[in-house]
């Protein structure tokens, strides 16, 4: 199991210990997902670490496998509960994202034929202009961090 730490104030980590109820749908030894208790859509879900992490980069590789595998076996699972017809999947990963609890968490929500969403582009807010010598420069200095 990875990085086990608990952080006594965090809402996540109390589903986790089972101090607090959730509507757990799926467990495993590192990961734990429950339903969203505010959701976006009918069977919006949440998949955490264990571990008490902010960031997606804080998770030990394992907590990591763990959280995006489940997001990855849940998520047929979900759209045939609820008839969907897609899924937007994503993080808030950071205050700066949009991130209101700050334990790493993957949200799974379902998508529905003209539900009146968008994607996953509008979170981003404006988009830049970014010529290629720019690109290529991004594309380097991430290749070498
Ligand atoms: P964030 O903005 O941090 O990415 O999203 C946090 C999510 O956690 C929100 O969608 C919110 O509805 C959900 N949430 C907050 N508190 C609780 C809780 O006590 N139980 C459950 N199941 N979900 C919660
Ligand atoms: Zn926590």
């Amino acid at each position: 199991m990875g990085d086990v730490r608990m952080s006594d104030d965090c809402i996540f980590c109390s589903i986790v210990a089972g101090d607090i109820p959730a509507r757990v749908v799926a467990e495993t030894d590192d990961a734990l997902a429950f339903l969203d208790a505010n959701p976006m859509a009918r069977g919006h879900t949440l998949v955490v670490p264990k571990g008490h992490h902010q960031r997606v980069a804080d998770l030990s590789r394992e907590e990591s496998r763990a959280v995006f595998d489940l997001v990855h076996d849940l998520a047929p699972a979900i759209e045939d509960a609820v008839n969907a017809d897609a899924h937007t999947i994503g993080v808030n990963d950071g205050p700066d994202a949009g991130q209101e609890v700050p334990h790493a968490h993957v949200h799974i929500i379902p998508r529905f034929e003209r539900d009146g969403g968008g994607p996953i582009h509008v979170a981003a807010g404006e988009r830049p202009e970014v010529d290629d010598d720019e690109l290529d420069e991004i594309a380097a200095s991430i290749g070498e961090s």
